[in-house]
């Protein structure tokens, strides 16, 4: 149920209080980043290598499924709908694995790109904050431990901080 709520609702991105500052424009710029940075090709693979195995894991349950039908000897409509059940299966269950397997790694792709807009001393999350000048480098002044993050050295982009430039571009 909650798997097929966030599908529906498609924002993945609200899971995470860091990027509640940004609208959805911002943040479907910010995850399209942050899957580009984190190789999209392996989540495609892992997507892909999901469902082969759901299928697998699909025609062993069916198995035991119309096992158990044909062992309760149950009235013609329910059978019906058990067949149906099993035989759908090779589409939605794999289709449901996928889907949470995308969203679990997703889910990871955001949390990596949030993490790397950290404080560089303390860890706290930089995101959103202003970038400065400091020493003619751009850096972030860390709320928590006052420490200067100068992004360059740290590999980071403005966009990195501020995901709202993604839009500009
Ligand atoms: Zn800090």
């Amino acid at each position: 149920m909650e798997i097929a709520l966030r599908v529906l609702s498609r924002k993945i991105y609200r899971a995470f209080p860091e990027l509640d500052q940004f609208d959805d424009r911002v943040c479907k710029m910010y995850i399209k980043q942050a899957r580009a940075l984190h190789n999209s090709w392996r989540g495609a693979i892992l997507v892909v290598a999901s469902v082969f195995v759901a299928g697998i894991a699909w025609i062993i349950v069916s198995f035991f499924l119309a096992r158990l039908l044909n062992y309760l000897q149950t009235g013609d409509r329910f059978e019906v709908a058990g067949v149906l059940f099993i035989m759908t299966g090779f589409i939605w269950f794999p289709g449901l694995i996928a889907l949470h397997i995308r969203d679990r790694w997703l889910l990871a792709c955001i949390q990596k790109q949030i993490r790397t807009a950290a404080c560089g001393a303390c860890g706290y999350s930089l995101l959103g904050l202003e970038i400065v000048m400091y020493n003619n480098k751009q850096a972030v002044k860390c709320p928590e431990c006052g420490e200067q993050t100068i992004l360059a050295q740290w590999g980071l982009s403005a966009a990195d901080i501020d995901p709202t430039l993604l839009t500009k571009t």
